[in-house]
């Protein structure tokens, strides 16, 4: 039986939803799971992980993500747990970590993926910008594989039993990088790459106060905002809303693009959305040739339109 190792992020101390999928998969699989989990206190996060065989807790004074010891201890475990497959999630954390720890672990790592086979050790990824999916096997002695967000259906544990909890301390290593200051938004929004669904805005918002009209449609829906890189170029929104090559890769139950032309570099971002809609006024626009639903009108009088069905609805 393998030892499949998962990373279990957490953000400001907090359970991040996406481990849920990671843990689904690793039930699954039928192997011996084993969830590393950097943190003073497990109570919190020890409901999410039942049904797993193993918890290594990861202790220390300073617990806070450092990406040269988190890849060493990470390295450290893999190791002494023998593990053999290790997954984390396509995050801003794990796009940062994982190529470090697979220098460390001398592991292969497949980036990005859509699905994995666990036992055969098989992931199938988005290449050339979205433009194809391509299926890669792993042969070697040890597999990493970060995966995107929203992809994988959560399943409830079926067996409520404990996981064993084994203490590890956090590797001490000379620190080549070091996260000095994170710079957090200052409004509470919902994470995209996280979120159900998203309203997104393009250039035709014209202005960064018209982003209410999204802000109040997203509001009903209990999504998130988006903006197309045009827009968060214009200042009209802020670079993290960016979704697409160079912004966020998201994957919401339902996207809205609202006066968004559909250009590659933007569909690359939200393409592996459920259900996309998409309001333009310009019925030859790219966007309505990708989306399940589209309307062809002017964003400000279909959006509070939309807004006001769906108050009634929900
Ligand atoms: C290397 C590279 C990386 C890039 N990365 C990204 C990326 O990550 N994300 C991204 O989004 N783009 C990215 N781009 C830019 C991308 O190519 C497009 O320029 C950009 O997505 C266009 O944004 P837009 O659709 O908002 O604007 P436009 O292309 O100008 O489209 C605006 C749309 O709004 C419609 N419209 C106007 N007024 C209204 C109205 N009142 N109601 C309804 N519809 C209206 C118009 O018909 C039009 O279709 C990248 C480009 C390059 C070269």
């Amino acid at each position: 039986m393998a030892n499949i190792g998962l990373y279990i992020e957490l953000k400001d101390g907090v359970f991040k939803k996406s481990n849920r999928e990671l843990l689904s998969l690793a039930r699954k699989s039928g192997q011996n799971v084993h969830a590393v989990v950097f943190c003073s206190d497990l109570q919190p996060v020890l409901p999410e992980l039942r049904g797993i065989q193993t918890v290594i807790q990861v202790r220390g004074t300073d617990l806070a993500y450092q990406p040269d010891r988190y890849a060493q201890t990470m390295a450290d475990i893999i190791a002494e747990f023998k593990l053999t497959v290790f997954c984390g999630i396509f995050s801003a954390q794990g796009k940062d970590l994982f190529p470090r720890l697979a220098a460390k672990a001398k592991a292969s790592l497949v980036n990005d993926c859509l699905a994995v086979d666990l036992v055969a050790r098989k992931a199938t990824k988005p290449v050339y910008s979205g433009k194809l999916q391509a299926e890669f096997q792993v042969e070697d002695e040890r597999a990493l594989f970060t995966i995107r967000p929203n992809v994988i259906a959560v399943e409830e544990a079926v067996s409520n039993a404990q996981p064993e909890i084994k203490a590890f301390q956090l590797t001490a290593v000379p620190e080549r990088t070091r996260i000095t200051q994170v710079l957090k938004s200052s409004a509470k929004k919902i994470d995209l790459t996280e979120a159900e669904a998203i309203v997104s805005g393009g250039r035709a918002m014209k202005n960064k106060e018209n982003f209410v009209v999204l802000e109040e449609l997203a509001a009903c829906l209990k999504a998130g905002v988006g903006a197309s890189r045009a827009a968060v170029d214009a200042e009209y929104a802020s670079a993290d809303m960016q979704v697409g090559q160079t912004g966020k890769v998201v994957n919401p139950k339902l996207y809205i693009a609202c006066g968004i032309s559909g250009a590659i570099q933007h569909f690359v971002g939200m393409k592996t959305s459920k259900i996309i809609v998409a309001i333009n006024k310009d019925p030859e626009a790219p966007i309505f040739k990708k989306a399940d639903y589209g309307i062809v009108g002017d964003l400000f009088v279909i959006a509070p339109l939309l807004k006001d069905e769906l108050k009634k609805l929900l």
